[in-house]
């Protein structure tokens, strides 16, 4: 059994911990404070906003402006539903908000943390606390770890899960980097990410305190003239400049900050135009005309921005309202309508949310989060230099990357099964190669479309419109589907019948496409699929294969042709079967499906990153047949 230290009890480090420990090996976690998760506990300002309800990696991906490539192995893993899987499981009842952002219901943050204790002591990980580490050592093999007071430990192998740098009073303080250069990693430049911004302009600290609900914002750059970021929400002013939700989320997208290079523009009367501002405006004045301009702002403005605004508009204080000109008004219209703040630079460090910046990721292996340096080091969290939006990304980063680590850390690679995994749009002739290719290679052959129309056939025969997410959803309660291989053959089985015949009537191929857009159709088969290529070795076929389904496969092929040659060859497959079809028919019918699964919310078609392209539109069956097994060969 291997010794595996993980050092780091945060989010991160307890998941890998437990998940290591679950995964059977020998566990132990040190942390330098009395307890795990103390950052976690100020998180979502003591709510702890645990994830976001996101179903879908790329979309998650979206929310990941700095490396978010590098988590798509490790979010086919364990994805935001997991999370959400995992705490309700350990008794913490969950609930959603604005944004998608999941939360407990009990809105502490401590329920999170206790769950996260409770599940690493059920694991039968060892828990090491008040212990500071103060270095780490590879003894090749293996890792010593030296900590404060002299006690040192040896494992075999080591997770780094020590956190970023910011909120230094949690235990943060950034000892992991020195350990991962320590050992040989690059460590991107630290900087604070999702951090409040300070300003020289006087008028902030004038209005401290103020926050503003529901204003338009805007950060500007000097030079391009354009802006970098444009949000709408709440912000605050404080005693330094700026902060509040729209703004941390402005600092992620600001990556070098000097004074006087970018400009906060606040709208603060977004739903108006500058002609109903101006309308508005002269209503209020008009209501009593003799008050000083300086009184009369009182319904349109919050008090502590009133002597700020009456003195940027330029206008006497004590001016009658009925006095003021066309010209004057406008000049209060631009300063409501773009109330400029110059920003001159970022908080401290330790005041950022999170850390950009940290272990370079070109250096760690994404698929299992282990060094390509130092066999056996492994990291996770906020130490890695990937940096997520708010919303319950950045924690959701913290517990991929950690299970991911833990689970791979068992792994033993001599006994991995071989996935080839084959994407592409229908009619590319993926199911007649693919059973050629596994029938010579000895692979077992998985027709994933034949799961998806098996659904769309038990719908069109109980009436189900395909198109209805929700009775669709609903009826996979009543539905199991799964494989049988019948001498080498693919059966494919609907509660018990085997449909592998009735699932390709013509009509079926539209219902399975419909079916196939919806999440809760596409979460119900990945289990199975993934079931099967643990197993055996499989080769693969279907739209998300090598995206979604079998991410690592070892080799990945995007099999296409132009639609005019793939529906010529479904043309021909179906008339020799005696079926009444004509070309153009078939030819709509593909495009149509074509268009339908590119562009769905999930899992849309697309060529995975690392997959080979074939195009068969010239090709012999024959000369397709050997260029994948040649390409099998060369990473056999
Ligand atoms: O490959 P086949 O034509 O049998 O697939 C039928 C339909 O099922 C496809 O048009 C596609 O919408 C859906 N499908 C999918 N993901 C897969 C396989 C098939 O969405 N892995």
């Amino acid at each position: 059994m291997s010794k595996v230290g993980v050092i780091g009890g945060g989010p991160a480090g307890c998941l890998a911990a437990a998940t290591a420990a679950f995964a059977g090996a020998d566990v132990t976690l040190i942390e330098r404070n009395g307890r795990i998760g103390r950052k976690l506990l100020i998180t979502g300002k003591g709510r702890c906003n645990v994830t976001n309800a996101c179903p879908d990696i790329n979309d998650f991906i979206d929310n990941v402006p700095v490396n978010g490539r590098f988590l798509f192995s490790g979010l086919s893993k364990f994805m935001t539903y997991d999370t959400m899987a995992l705490f309700e499981g350990l008794g913490v009842p969950l609930k959603t908000e604005r944004g998608d952002r999941i939360f407990p219901v009990s809105d502490k943050s401590s329920d999170i943390a206790d769950a996260l204790l409770a599940h690493l002591k059920k694991s039968g990980a060892k828990l090491v606390t008040d212990t500071r580490v103060t270095d780490v050592t590879f003894e090749n093999p293996g890792f010593r770890v030296a900590c404060e007071g002299g006690r040192t430990y040896s494992f075999d192998k080591l997770i780094l899960a020590t956190g970023g740098a910011s909120y230094r009073a949690t235990g943060s303080t950034g000892d992991g980097y020195g350990f991962a250069e320590s050992l040989g990693h690059t460590v991107v430049p630290l900087f604070p990410s999702l951090v409040p911004i300070e300003s020289s302009d006087p008028c902030c600290r004038e209005m401290m305190g103020l926050s503003l609900k529901n204003v338009a914002v805007s950060i500007c750059d000097k030079d391009s003239k354009k802006p970098v970021y444009t949000d709408f929400g709440e912000m605050l002013f404080t005693h330094f400049g700026v902060s509040g939700p729209v703004i941390l989320s402005a600092s992620s997208h600001i990556r070098t900050m000097s004074p006087g290079q970018y400009t906060l523009s606040i709208d603060l009367k977004p739903a108006l135009t500058e002609e109903q501002l101006d309308a508005r405006i002269l209503r209020d004045f008009s209501k009593q005309p003799n008050r000083d301009f300086c009184n009369s702002l009182g319904e349109l403005l919050p008090s502590k921005m009133i002597p700020v605004i009456v003195g940027r508009s330029g206008i006497d204080p004590h001016k009658k309202v009925n006095q003021i000109t066309r010209e004057e008004r406008s000049a209060l219209v631009s300063s409501l309508k773009d109330f400029t703040v110059p920003l001159t630079n970022f908080r401290p460090l330790n005041e950022a949310i999170i850390t950009s910046g940290g272990v370079d990721t070109k250096e760690i292996d994404p698929k299992t989060m282990e060094s390509k340096l130092v066999p056996g080091l492994y990291f996770a969290g906020e130490l890695i230099d990937v940096d997520a939006y708010t919303g319950g990304f950045n924690l959701q980063i913290a517990f991929t990357t950690g299970y991911t680590a833990g689970i791979s850390i068992n792994d033993n690679r001599g006994d991995r099964m071989f996935n080839i995994a084959i994407d592409g749009p229908g009619g590319a002739g993926k199911s007649t190669i693919s059973k050629a290719v596994s029938k010579e290679l000895g692979f077992i052959y998985v027709d994933t479309g034949a799961l998806y129309r098996a659904i769309g056939l038990y719908c069109l025969r109980n009436g189900i419109k395909t198109d209805d997410a929700d009775k669709v959803s609903a009826a996979l309660s009543e539905v199991s589907v799964d494989f049988t291989y019948i001498d080498g053959e693919q059966r494919v089985m609907l509660n018990g019948e085997d449909v592998s015949t009735d699932i390709r009537l013509p009509e079926v191929s539209m219902a399975a496409s419909n079916v196939s857009a919806i999440p809760a159709v596409r979460k119900f088969l990945l289990e199975l699929q993934r079931k099967i290529a643990r197993e055996k070795d499989v080769l693969m076929d279907g739209r998300d294969i090598g995206t979604v389904i079998l991410p690592d496969a070892q080799l990945k092929i995007f099999l296409t042709a132009s639609a005019e040659v793939r529906a010529k060859r479904r043309f021909d497959e179906l008339t020799a079967k005696g079926k009444e079809v004509s070309y153009d028919d078939v030819l709509r019918e593909l495009i149509e499906r074509d268009y339908q699964d590119s562009h769905r919310e999930i899992a849309p078609l697309r060529q995975a990153d690392d997959a080979v392209l074939v195009d068969t539109s010239d090709m012999t069956f024959d000369e397709v047949k050997e260029r994948i097994i040649q390409l099998y060969k060369e990473r056999k």
